[in-house]
């Protein structure tokens, strides 16, 4: 295979992309300088070493003197007492742009598809519960997922899973307020509107 179409190959495994983007992805590379290359797969490279998970919420962040925790989790400045579980990293990203938030984090590592049988297998369900027996400070946990029926789907089994669990340290469960349209996904949603939705949670 030649090193062209081998690159496209591999940008066509990446979420959301088809064959004519990647063929894009590949001849955009060729049009970059050499210096430029290498930075990128430098970058590429180090990904797996330097990039963990966080041991408190699991999302990927940068470790810089072997840290286990991400800034988020090990700020000072954030209150102990909220939790906001999201499905992925960019959810995250995009709550702290609304600046609306400022508790803790639990990225699920996705939502759970409609007809799984497994959802622990899927995401951090287990994880959770275990976070949530373990954080007798908590006072509301907040499920702030997409408002499509993925996002209920999973909201449903979050909810039954952490429950009993929640009642036992005293914390009730939310969810995000209309104000986030139905269908809406956070990652593409505005922090105007995330900040209503999360107002006007119930
Ligand atoms: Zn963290």
């Amino acid at each position: 295979m030649d090193l062209i179409h081998e690159l496209t190959e591999y940008f066509r495994k990446f979420p959301g992309i088809g064959p004519k983007q990647a063929q894009r992805f590949v001849y955009h590379l060729l049009r970059q300088d050499t210096y430029t290359l290498q930075k990128i797969s430098s970058a590429i490279a180090g990904i797996k070493k330097n990039v963990r998970t966080c041991a408190g919420c699991f999302r990927f962040f940068m470790v810089r003197q072997d840290e286990k925790k991400c800034s988020i989790c090990s700020s000072k400045n954030r209150s102990q007492a909220t939790l906001m579980i999201v499905a992925n990293d960019s959810d995250v990203e995009s709550m702290e742009r609304s600046a609306a938030f400022d508790g803790q984090y639990f990225v699920l590592g996705g939502l759970v598809p409609i007809l799984n049988k497994n959802p622990e297998e899927k995401v951090r369900l287990n994880e959770l519960r275990k976070l949530v027996e373990a954080s007798p400070d908590l006072r509301e946990i907040i499920i702030a997922v997409n408002a499509n029926p993925e996002g209920e789907h999973t909201l449903n089994i979050v909810r039954a899973k952490i429950a009993d669990v929640a009642e036992k340290i005293g914390a009730k469960i939310t969810t995000l307020g209309r104000g986030l349209s139905t269908g809406a996904e956070i990652e593409y949603t505005d922090s105007e509107t995330i900040k209503n939705a999360l107002r006007n949670r119930f």
